[in-house]
């Protein structure tokens, strides 16, 4: 029941030692001992990190799929009839894919191709055929195999159980994650249920929170918590105003804020007008706020919008934002720094599987806001290692407003790292990751 943390540095002091009990931490001081030690050799420690947006079906679905270049060598290794699943296409990569195009790529196997968004599916023959013909939903066109956002239509049809959470749990634990928001509007009381099931068994060790689109219950244990409304907008065919308005409605007689998917200037437009129409709530967010032109910062700051955003898709997309977004509108990229500056409540996380899980390139991404191939984007946006570090301190309850400390009395979700923090914060990497704790459990130990 009891562990004492010895020799860790907290907030710049070092040689402390920490007793936890019960899951909290109940003493912090010098010479402390304990019958269970683990010896922090002057290693930071940290609150533990929070991904307050990420899907986690999606990114455990990940390990089973491969790239469009690896198609040919999946169709080798499988059986005919198997399927097979891309993720991360990307029209840069092969123009616009149609069910001709992959029917050619895999004429006997079952191939379904993901949209780097997420939002676009696209089948070939033997593929459509699995999924069987009637009750098609309204984003599917058989001619050219594609589907638009009918994921829980599709998990419908394929009847694929869903895949393991444990490697998840454990490699965002290895990541000095403790707590995760997932974002998938499609959560409904099954997906849910499944989850806390995973958190129950330990396979999903971390605290959870999860949006939905519908309404959604907190089980009596604890296993996750109701976080916002989610509303995905889709950029082809924003939604009637009138309807949007009505849907954060709904989501205050639930008792729940509202987090809008906001990836253009155009969704981010329509949103702001929503929340001025319906009124705003702190707690009220924007995901991504992909671009976010500079007269809408101060409209966020006064409807105390919080910005979820996701630092390392300009590492990890921008060299083809540096090509495909005009000069003029690159500072509005994921912006960062103006944001803070202005009062806008700030969080990061990763969308992953969108985006690389792991918060470390995160840090390291808003920091050097460089791409790939080495073009920096939006400079100007640029936060130091430790502010970058603390947009993932946050209480999942409150991302952008409320940093979780080391402190007594605190839940012992913490991240013991390899070295003080600012030799880490000099590197971000999750190498430095020496150990996770959980309620005063050690998950991670490397
Ligand atoms: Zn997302």
């Amino acid at each position: 029941m009891t562990l004492t943390l010895r020799n860790v540095e907290i907030d710049g002091r070092r040689g402390l030692d920490v007793r936890i009990s019960d899951g909290r931490i109940a003493e912090i001081g010098v010479g402390l001992r304990g019958p269970r030690e683990i010896d922090g050799r002057g290693g930071a420690l940290i609150p533990g990190l929070c991904d307050h947006h990420i899907h986690l079906f999606g990114l455990a679905a990940r390990a089973e799929s491969v790239t469009l270049d690896q198609v040919a060598a999946a169709t080798r290794s499988r059986p005919p009839g198997a399927w097979i699943r891309v993720l991360d296409y990307h029209e840069s990569q092969a123009g616009e894919l149609t069910r001709a195009e992959l029917d050619a790529l895999a004429p006997r196997h079952r191939l379904r191709v993901q949209h780097q968004t997420g939002s676009l599916w696209v089948f070939n023959s033997l593929a459509l055929d699995a999924l069987g013909e009637g009750d098609d939903p309204p984003g599917l066109e058989r001619a050219t195999g594609r589907l638009w956002r009918g994921d829980a239509w599709l998990r419908d049809r394929i009847g694929l159980s869903p895949p393991p959470l444990a490697p998840i749990g454990a490699q965002l634990a290895a990541y000095g994650i403790t707590a995760l928001t997932d974002a998938s509007v499609t959560t409904d009381p099954g997906a849910a249920a499944r989850l806390a099931e995973a958190h129950r068994s330990g396979a999903l060790p971390q605290r959870l929170t999860l949006m939905s689109g519908g309404p959604l219950t907190a089980p009596a244990d604890g296993a996750f918590a109701v976080g916002p409304v989610k509303v995905l907008l889709d950029d082809h065919s924003l939604p009637d105003f009138d309807d949007f308005v009505a849907r954060v409605a709904s989501a205050r007689r639930q008792g729940r804020n509202v987090a809008v998917h906001c990836v253009t200037a155009a969704e981010l437009a329509m949103t702001l007008a929503v929340f001025e129409a319906a009124g705003s709530q702190v707690g009220d967010r924007v995901e991504h706020g992909g671009v976010i032109p500079a007269e809408a910062v101060p409209v966020l700051q006064r409807l105390e919008l919080t910005v979820v955003t996701q630092p390392v898709f300009i590492a990890e997309r921008g060299d083809r934002y540096a090509a495909e977004v005009a000069s003029g509108d690159q500072p509005d990229l994921y912006r960062c720094a103006s944001l803070l500056a202005a009062g806008v409540p700030v969080a990061a996380s990763s969308d992953a599987p969108y985006g690389s899980a792991d918060p470390w390139a995160g840090i390291a991404a808003a920091v050097h806001r460089r791409s790939r191939e080495g073009v920096r984007l939006g400079a100007d946006e640029r936060i130091d290692a430790r502010r970058a570090l603390g947009l993932y301190l946050d209480d999942p309850a409150a991302p952008g407003r409320r940093l979780r400390r080391v402190v007594v009395g605190a839940a012992a979700d913490l991240c013991l790292l390899d070295a003080p923090l600012h030799e880490v914060l000099a590197t971000p990497d999750a190498r430095h990751v020496r150990a996770t704790l959980i309620a005063g459990r050690v998950v991670h130990d490397r």
